[in-house]
């Protein structure tokens, strides 16, 4: 079978990389280089536990089942490119700097140990005796074992190499200007008005993904701006083991001592500019839980567009054209969302049968609720 997958993101070329090994003949299309979207962007925090929320219960299913694939999904990227991807276990600490903040995390916490999710309360001594440079007025945390992390950047320098070394063919600088069909049914991209033929095409060009030409609906997906900076820790005594979630603003400590502090959610269409703002709230909210962040010196600033759908979840699978599928609208999980959708959609190209997993994520979703509307 061969499947033209669209946009060469975390999503895309895992996809590519799990259908190669089963023995499909993929070709990504990348029209920059791979990695350089919200891929690169990230922080890699793999939450599916702290980030549980009322009222999305089916993405928390989907993001809990990703979690668990992550661990082995990451070992097998490892091995099959001999690169690390720094996957860390440490867990994550959600802190609470006052009374209010706390009264908000026992809140939150008693609605996430009812989906059986494993988390602990700390006093303010416990949190501390796990991260001893946490802010003095700290009110109490949250510690979840379960929600890690990884090096986003090291998976796609890695899974470039698994791709590739499975028989995958990576175009890059190939901007898709079109889904191609013929009888009713995708049959290609075009690239440079060229037809690229294949059996399946696959869109997964994250925030980008409402800009290609499709004669079908185009999914709506919007980009939603986050702006990050990093400092530089000793690697050797590092401020911070744990990722932490501050009220204003999350750290994540990595193995090479760098420490990323982001984001911001923003509403800017794809305006790439960093903002005074974005930069002074990000540093204040670290700040407030780490003081000894103004010490660091500050290494890199960058800024990314999430792929964010109308509900916020993902839109996975068929779409009212045989032979177009959809992997896109992660929005900001789509690092943690990564091994369920490539080895979901994967199936459901390889085996001919939805995966029920991806069941209630298809873009018939939004038609239907336009309908109930
Ligand atoms: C600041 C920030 C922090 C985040 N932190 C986390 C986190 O901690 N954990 C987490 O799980 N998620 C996080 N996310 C979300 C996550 O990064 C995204 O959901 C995920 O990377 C989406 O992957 P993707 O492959 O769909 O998109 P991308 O990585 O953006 O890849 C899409 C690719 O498609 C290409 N493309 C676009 N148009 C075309 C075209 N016409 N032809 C060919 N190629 C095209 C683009 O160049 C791009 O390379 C974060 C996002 C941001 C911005």
């Amino acid at each position: 079978m061969r499947i033209a997958v669209i946009g060469g993101g975390m999503i895309g070329l895992a996809l590519g990389w799990r259908l190669a090994r089963r023995g499909a003949a993929v070709a990504v299309f990348e029209r920059d280089t791979v990695g350089h979207g919200a891929s690169h962007a990230a922080a890699g925090m793999l939450a599916a536990a702290c980030e549980a929320e009322p009222g999305e219960a089916a993405l928390g299913v989907l993001s809990r089942e990703s979690l668990g694939l992550w661990p082995a999904f990451a070992a097998e990227i490892e091995a099959a490119s001999g690169c690390s991807v720094g996957l860390r276990r440490e867990g994550t600490l959600v802190v609470a700097l006052n009374r209010d903040d706390a009264a908000k995390l026992r809140h939150d916490l008693a609605f996430q140990r009812s989906q059986g999710i494993d988390l602990e309360w700390l006093t303010p001594g416990e949190a501390r005796e796990r991260e001893p440079y946490l802010a003095p007025q700290l009110a109490g945390a949250i510690f979840s074992p379960g929600d890690i992390q990884v090096d986003n950047r090291a998976v796609m320098a890695a899974l470039r190499v698994a791709f590739q070394r499975a028989g995958g063919v990576l175009h890059e600088h190939a901007t898709v200007e079109r889904v191609a069909t013929e009888g009713g049914c995708a049959s290609g991209v075009v690239v440079a008005g060229e037809v690229h033929a294949a059996d399946v095409v696959v869109l997964a060009a994250g925030a980008w993904s409402g800009g290609i030409d499709l004669p079908i609906a185009r999914p709506p997906v919007r980009p939603v701006k986050g702006q990050m900076l990093a400092v530089q820790m000793d690697p050797a005594a590092p401020l911070l083991r744990h990722v932490v979630w501050a009220p204003k603003a999350y750290l994540v400590p990595r193995a090479d001592g760098r420490l990323i502090v982001g984001a911001t959610v923003e509403e800017r269409g794809f305006d790439a500019r960093m903002t005074a703002g974005g930069m002074y709230s990000l540093l204040d909210g670290a700040w407030r839980a780490l003081p000894g962040i103004e010490e660091l010196p500050l290494i890199e600033t960058w800024a990314g567009f999430r792929p964010g759908s109308r509900d916020d979840a993902p839109i996975l699978g068929p779409t009212a054209l045989p032979g177009l599928m959809m992997a896109t609208g992660h929005h900001r999980n789509g690092i943690l969302l990564t091994p369920v959708t490539a080895d979901a959609l994967a199936a459901t190209i390889l085996d001919g049968a939805p995966d029920p997993r991806i069941a209630g994520f298809g873009i018939g979703r939004f038609e239907r609720m336009r309908a109930a509307a």
